[in-house]
């Protein structure tokens, strides 16, 4: 189905030249799999590579480009030796130095009474010049082909400058020209180049000027990035609507008896969301309904009764959560709560493997498991349900748009309810997910008290660890969450460490630590040992954001607050307060920090409402950052910056409001182009949906 034309551009890295499997592997953690990766991967910055007659004139520590003559080798006589060239650049004496060098290699480019071109950084060591490991070596008559100005890229430790450099060049040697799929107003509005020459112009820079945000350049390719993404919105939206939803019955037998066996009653709120739910559940048209509340509304009874419901019509449920200790304390929860109806519910997640994989697909498609609580491994292929009629997903923000409708494509048109507790702003979620409908959680159960949280410096950790050590003497439970540095796992994991030591000498031991570089089933069986035994206290990396629900947990430490965002603090608070005991959150941080943290803790003092919250995370970061960050339950984009390319938005949902009415089916000419550039941006589940629609 794709096009000869950009099938080069979907093959493996390592069918480049130079990529072995070492280079292919570090190459796929940073992009992806494909070439087409390395064509969105923009370069951050560029470099001059400053050519210089003189080496007086040049500065050191810089690059330079330099005309040398070599005059003669010192090769290494021991392996940590350098290999030492000694050359001259206009009378000046200057040494190219390798380590762990290959002597004939170095022999034959470097061979003495010879001039060539050298490129490299400049040093200036034990009173002369040198260079280590020049990156270009160059005979001097084709100098002309290095450029001056070269573009620098983001990359992993492992993959340098030289050979990531080599692999773009070679990839845009494959890039073939391609059909212009934005429409002539657009085009001469932005006065755009076309695809390619936009991709060539930024990924072979003549200036800083080439890769910059405002350049038209970049500019062009974040228009065909926001343009697939809505695109493949509004097809999967489209043949959505064309299908028949599933109507549930309006009979509630297992719901009330369900909701009799609570132990509490239901907050208004709760009840007026399943309303509108209900509605939506026993009506023809598919229900695709948003549910927000705030952390600890009590989201999963609605989900629950929701389940209920389409179980009692004959429809299998399913569940589907971020992470495997998520499902894993929903699947215990949800046990335990439903213990009195006779439903067979069942554990599918990423860790089971052969036999017990099978026996449960088996299960699902004969119809035996009537509600499915899992993670991605729900919607893989092999996944066949008897009759799937409701999809639950909970803490959406992990998920992308894409994988929350696959669901949509499977079988009959299932009833969607996602639910989130990270209010987005309405125009966001517009820009990212299309049209849900929306319903809200306002308040908290009755007799819940608000956390009460305070600030405190660090340099008062011993205070608050006599005062820690104090309350948690009847039965009560603390996480310690360890500074965040988001460049690396093992500095967070080493913070973690040394503050879990401290806490568990003080504590006898009763301390355990958490952190994400754990096995999956190492994570679970530390959170059910410190839900169930004698555990004070949980130590851990932001791992335990997401969901977990410990009652008896009622303190939260947040060292290094200063380090965190606002919605991820207040995300992180809403793991306690999870029973009518006052629970308390202090954040602690360091002495001196910038305005904007001082804002975020003051503000985490002042409220308990996520809402609130989440209206003074915007107006902090700005739009355009929360769209770009994890958290933020927006899906990232790799070359569109929403905070820039707003103009860019409204004028892309135009084009596609156009591309709908006249060639919903992309069958026309342009829309054959159009499915090019669905394919480049990987949006191969809108072609897939096109396909069966
Ligand atoms: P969230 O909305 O964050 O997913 P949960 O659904 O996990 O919240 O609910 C938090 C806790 O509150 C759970 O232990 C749940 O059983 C309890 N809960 C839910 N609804 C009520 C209610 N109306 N009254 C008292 N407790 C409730
Ligand atoms: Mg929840």
């Amino acid at each position: 189905m794709r096009s000869e034309k950009i099938n080069p551009l979907f093959l493996p890295i390592s069918t480049l030249p130079g990529i072995g499997t070492k280079l292919e592997l570090l190459f796929n953690r940073l992009l992806g799999t494909r070439l087409i990766n390395l064509l969105w991967h923009l370069p951050y910055n560029v470099i001059k590579r400053n050519k210089h007659e003189n080496i007086n004139e040049a500065q050191i520590n810089t690059l330079v480009t330099l005309k040398i003559k070599v005059i003669k080798h010192i090769p290494s006589r021991f392996k940590r030796q350098p290999y030492r060239v000694c050359c001259m650049c206009n009378e000046i004496p200057i040494d190219i130095v390798f380590f762990n060098a290959r002597h004939p290699v170095i022999k034959s480019t470097l061979p003495e009474g010879k001039e060539k071109f050298i490129s490299g950084k400049l040093d200036f060591f034990r009173n002369s010049y040198q260079i280590t490991h020049p990156s270009h070596i160059i005979e001097v008559d084709k100098i002309n082909e290095l450029k001056e100005i070269e573009p620098v890229y983001g990359l992993t430790a492992g993959l340098n400058q030289k050979i990531y450099l080599k692999s773009i060049q070679n990839t845009l040697n494959l890039t073939p020209s391609l059909e212009e799929w934005i429409n002539d107003k657009n085009i001469s509005k932005y006065s755009f180049l076309s695809w390619k020459e936009s991709l060539l112009s930024i990924h072979r820079p003549n200036s800083i000027e080439d890769i910059a945000l405002s350049n038209i350049f970049r500019r062009r390719l974040a228009f065909d990035e926001l343009l697939s993404h809505q695109l493949a919105i509004e097809i999967i939206r489209n043949f959505n609507q064309k299908q028949k939803g599933i109507a549930f019955k309006n009979n509630k037998t297992l719901n009330n008896k369900f909701i009799k066996n609570l132990p509490f009653k239901l907050t208004n709120s709760q009840l007026n969301a399943w309303e509108e739910i209900s509605k939506d559940l026993t009506s023809q048209h598919q229900m695709i309904r948003l549910l927000q509340g705030d952390v600890g509304s009590g989201k999963t009874i609605i989900a629950i009764l929701s389940v209920l419901n389409a179980i009692e019509s004959g429809y299998q449920a399913a569940m589907m959560v971020p992470t495997t200790i998520l499902a894993l304390q929903h699947y215990n929860n949800i046990k335990n709560l439903l213990k009195s109806l006779d439903l067979n519910v069942c554990l599918l997640t990423s860790k089971d493997k052969g036999s017990s994989r099978l026996e449960k697909l088996k299960n699902i498609k004969n119809g035996k498991c009537n509600f499915i609580i899992g993670t991605h491994a729900l919607i893989q292929d092999d996944i066949d349900f008897k009759s799937i009629g409701l999809v639950v997903i909970d803490e959406q923000h992990r998920f992308g748009v894409f994988q929350r409708m696959a669901f949509s494509n499977k079988g009959k048109k299932p009833s969607i309810l996602v639910m989130s507790a990270t209010p987005i702003p309405r125009t966001l979620s517009l820009a990212a997910y299309g049209d849900m409908d929306e319903s809200r959680i306002t308040e908290k159960p009755i007799g819940r008290l608000s956390i009460k949280t305070s600030a405190l410096t660090l340099d008062k950790e011993n205070v608050l660890i006599e005062r820690l050590y104090n309350k948690l003497q009847n039965n009560e439970k603390a996480y310690w969450v360890c500074p965040l540095v988001q460049e690396s796992e093992e500095i967070d994991l080493k913070a973690a460490t040394t503050r879990y030591e401290i806490l568990y000498k003080k504590f006898n031991g009763k301390v355990l630590l958490l952190h994400g570089q754990l096995k999956e089933k190492e994570k679970e069986s530390i959170m059910d040992k410190f839900q169930n035994e004698d555990y004070q206290i949980l130590v851990s990396t932001t791992v335990i954001e997401v969901g977990i629900d410990i009652k008896e947990a009622t303190t939260i430490i947040i060292e290094h607050a200063e380090r965190f965002g606002l919605a991820q603090m207040h995300q992180l608070r809403g793991r306690v307060g999870r029973n009518n005991i006052q629970s308390n959150c202090i954040l602690l941080h360091k002495d001196r920090i910038t305005d904007n943290a001082k804002k975020r803790i003051s503000k985490m003092k002042e409220t308990n409402d996520g809402f609130e919250i989440a209206k003074e995370d915007l107006k902090i970061r700005g739009a355009g950052e929360i769209l770009g960050t994890k958290q933020s339950g927006l899906p990232s984009f790799k070359i569109a910056d929403l905070s820039y390319d707003n103009d860019l938005l409204d004028d892309v949902r135009d084009y596609v409001k156009e591309i709908s009415i006249n060639d919903p089916k992309l069958v026309s000419k342009n829309g054959l182009y159009l499915k090019n550039l669905l394919y480049l941006f990987e949006r191969d589940i809108a072609i897939k949906t096109l396909l069966a629609g």
